[in-house]
């Protein structure tokens, strides 16, 4: 029988120490704030904790706790169909945290929340606005779910604020079964993708006809819905037309 293979050098990480590690490991703690730098036991951690020679430390926030509805092969989350639920604190918080660490970039991502109707991207979005209105200058990178194609909760974070909208594909079409969870595929993916894109673009003036319509048909007297409308766009004219008739 032949011997386990012993590692190579270069597959072997330092134990991770440092002031920076021990500051990251300390307030997540305290915050009850989750990474997938710990919980997918990743071996860079104490690289990118530490913050190495230009002392910039790196983090993945993970959001809506340390367990995932799904069960990729290649992947050491935890897994359960009924994680618990999300911790209404967690946007208010990990801003919190992240500001304090005083970072230039910073990726937040979650492990996939299918027992959610919108899959958490509300409280994923509100997480984005807390960082941002905390420290406006941070760079957010949101690294999202694929929400099971629900475009409308890809919008969601797409419209938070962020800076940098990105999404796994994982793999090749021909690998997807072995290692995904059944749930998920490339196509899915990428009409996430695309559509997070789609977001990031001066809307035509088909589109606000079309809000103009939507607004008319819930009943409001007037909908001003154009490319260059402010909320007092031809306020005199309207209030002359419609409500001294
Ligand atoms: Fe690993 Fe990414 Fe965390 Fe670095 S930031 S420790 S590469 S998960
Ligand atoms: Fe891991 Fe993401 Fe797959 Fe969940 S969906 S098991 S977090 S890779």
């Amino acid at each position: 029988k032949g011997a386990r293979l012993r590692l190579p050098p270069w597959l072997k990480t330092e134990i991770p120490i440092g002031k920076n590690f021990n500051k990251l490991k300390n307030t997540l703690r305290d915050l009850n704030l989750h990474t997938v730098c710990e919980e997918a036991r990743c071996p860079n951690i104490g690289e990118c904790w530490g913050g190495g020679e230009y002392n910039t430390a790196t983090a993945t926030i993970m959001l809506m706790g340390d367990t995932c509805t799904r069960g990729c092969r290649f992947c050491s989350v935890k897994t359960a169909r009924r994680p618990p639920p999300l911790d209404p604190n967690e946007p208010y918080n990990t801003a919190k945290a992240i500001a304090a660490w005083g970072l230039d970039y910073v990726v937040l991502t979650s492990v996939d929340r299918d027992d959610i109707s919108d899959g958490g991207a509300e409280h994923f979005a509100k997480t984005v606005s807390n960082l941002k209105e905390r420290d406006s200058r941070i760079l957010v990178e949101c690294l999202t779910p694929d929400f099971r194609g629900d475009l409308a909760a890809v919008e969601k974070i797409a419209l938070s604020g962020l800076d940098v909208y990105a999404h796994n594909v994982e793999t090749v079409r021909e690998l997807q079964r072995f290692v995904r969870d059944p749930r998920a595929n490339i196509d899915q993916s990428l009409s996430v993708l695309r559509h997070a894109k789609k977001v990031d673009e001066y809307v035509t003036p088909e589109k606000f006809a079309h809000w103009e319509k939507v607004g008319n048909e819930m009943g409001f007297v007037y909908t001003a819905s154009g490319p260059l409308v402010r909320s007092s766009y031809k306020a005199g004219e309207f209030f002359l037309k419609n409500l001294l008739k």
